[in-house]
């Protein structure tokens, strides 16, 4: 990211790890290891401050441009050098039931159904910058509702399904997401995401120097498209 000091950069680094040699890595953790490791290179490159964010990531927030790709080298023997940020894999996602006492339902595994399905990051940039927010109960400690996607987990008679919300936005054009329609069971959230992910790509305007992005679409049709793709 551009720094108000020239020579300088602030460098985020995603905890969305997504898949690690097969193995899904919950968005947001870190290993006690990995942990050590980044106080060692933010004492190194980043004046010794390491900053959390809203979006379950971290910043070094000086970081001197020439040395960028010797930190890129070392975050990548730590896992830590996926990049992805701001894309649909950049999650935030609440502990849900596998942690949580107040949960619905859990959300890691959703998050890692998500991860497989949507594992190229061509496709992942050509989607461009989208928020996606999950909750394990209405507490929405994941802010689902402000997510350009959200997913609520609710409980139906002992089974977990998940509610998928549309449009919301916690930028400083705040909004609540719209519901789509009724709740989807667990094995089908990936793959709603998918019908919705092409509407999207099929219906958004494009130029030689711009994509309408996500939120700009749910803005100019609504959900009727999304929702008549997804229950129709
Ligand atoms: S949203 Fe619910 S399940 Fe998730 S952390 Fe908050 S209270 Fe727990």
């Amino acid at each position: 990211m551009a720094h108000k000091v020239d020579g300088y950069r602030a460098v985020v680094i995603s905890l969305k790890a997504g898949l690690v040699d097969g193995r899904y890595v919950p968005s947001g953790d870190l290993s006690d290891a990995q942990m050590d490791a980044l106080a060692d290179l933010s004492d190194r490159y980043s004046f010794g401050e390491l900053r959390g964010t809203y979006q379950q990531n971290l910043v070094f927030a000086d970081v001197q441009t020439n040395e960028l790709y010797e930190l890129w080298q070392q975050l990548a023997e730590l896992h830590l050098a996926r990049a992805n940020i701001n894309t649909l894999t950049d999650m935030i996602v609440c502990p849900g039931w596998d942690y949580c006492s107040l949960a619905n339902a859990t959300t890691h595994n959703i998050a890692e159904q998500i991860e497989k399905q949507f594992d190229d990051l061509d496709y992942l940039y050509d989607l461009g910058d989208i928020r996606l927010n999950m909750s394990g109960c209405m507490n929405a400690c994941a802010h689902h509702h402000t997510g350009d996607i959200g997913i609520l987990g609710v409980d139906k008679k002992g089974e977990h399904w998940y509610q998928i919300s549309l449009g919301g936005n916690s930028s400083n054009d705040a909004k609540l997401g719209k519901i789509l329609g009724k709740a989807v069971p667990a094995d089908d959230v990936a793959s709603t995401l998918q019908t919705i992910l092409d509407v999207y790509l099929d219906i958004r305007g494009t130029n030689e120097q711009d994509v309408e992005g996500f939120g700009d679409v749910i803005d100019r049709v609504g959900i009727a498209p999304f929702k008549e793709k997804v229950y129709g």
